[in-house]
């Protein structure tokens, strides 16, 4: 394996770009968040959240029926679609053309759920994340990996990379197999723990930012969010990974002597995302 990359403040500002001025948010990207079940409608809201604290001009959430009003009430800045099932996603199809989506956070398992997901992948190739049960599902199903665009960014946590590429004995098989996964599926891998890593075929990224703050119901749904919005901003995407997983641990480093560990949840992630982006300029 070659040597990571250290991604620092400096390797973040090479590929940070400020917001132009005579922007208007036509010109910041749409990101569509797809997710969410009965019961799990939150993890939407987070990403959407995110997505939306992350710059983007404009997101859209696509939820089960029951996620309507739960997601427009603790978010007015969203807008939002439903599929036409109450409590699970059973046909993920709609009319917009958004710039990046980021799919699978509060998703569930649902038979028709993962039927969707399979015609949905058939059908699309706008840059996209995947993560959470949307990795699950691939897992599960690992033909459907030929449906994934090439670049696409998936997110796993250190179980959900079990599931994707199998057990290994030793550190050094992990990122041997996660490296395999990445050059085969033509893929970028962000491999979240403690530190995260992202891989990009032979070329390993270590990210330098985040804490133990960090270790929270929610934190990777909020991710999902930050990288769809960078993402839908026209950041190249293995650029757009680096610079999320950075800006998602930067807030736990400035929120830390502020919040402690214990009372630093999901929320506060997108809440200090404001103050991570003004230690960059
Ligand atoms: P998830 O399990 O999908 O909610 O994702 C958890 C997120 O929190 C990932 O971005 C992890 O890298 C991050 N995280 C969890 N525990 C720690 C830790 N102890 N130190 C730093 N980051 C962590
Ligand atoms: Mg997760």
């Amino acid at each position: 394996m070659n040597t990571p990359i250290s991604i620092d403040r400096n390797e973040i500002l090479k590929r940070y770009e400020p917001i132009a001025k005579h922007t208007h948010k036509g010109l910041q990207g749409h990101a569509l968040i797809i997710g969410g079940s009965y019961g799990k409608i939150g993890a939407v809201c987070l990403a959407g959240k995110a997505a939306l604290k992350t710059g983007c001009g404009l997101v859209t959430a696509f939820v089960p029926e029951c996620g309507y009003q739960i997601v427009q009430i603790s978010n007015p800045e969203l807008m939002v679609i439903t599929d036409a099932d109450e409590k699970h996603l059973s046909d993920i199809d709609f009319d917009l053309k958004p710039n990046a989506i980021g799919i699978g956070p509060g998703m569930g398992l649902h038979t028709e759920t993962q039927k969707a997901f399979h015609d949905f992948l058939s059908n699309t190739s706008v840059p996209m994340v995947i993560d959470a049960d949307a990795l699950n599902i691939l897992a599960y199903n690992p033909s459907w990996m030929a449906l994934v665009s090439p670049r696409t960014i998936l997110t796993p946590h250190p179980k959900e990379l079990e599931r994707l590429i199998g057990k290994w004995n030793s550190e050094a098989e992990m990122f041997q197999k996660t490296i395999a996964f990445s050059l085969v599926n033509q893929v970028i891998i962000v491999m979240k723990g403690a530190p995260t890593y992202t891989i990009d075929g032979e070329t390993v990224y270590l990210n330098t930012t985040g804490n133990a703050a960090l270790a929270t119901a929610g934190s990777g749904d909020v991710l999902t969010g930050i990288i769809t919005s960078l993402l839908a901003q026209s950041y190249k995407p293995c650029d757009a990974a680096i610079l999320g997983v950075y800006l998602h641990g930067l807030t736990a480093d400035i929120a830390l002597p502020e919040t402690g560990y214990q009372s630093f949840v999901a929320s506060s992630i997108i809440e200090y995302l404001g103050k991570a982006y003004l230690s960059l300029d």
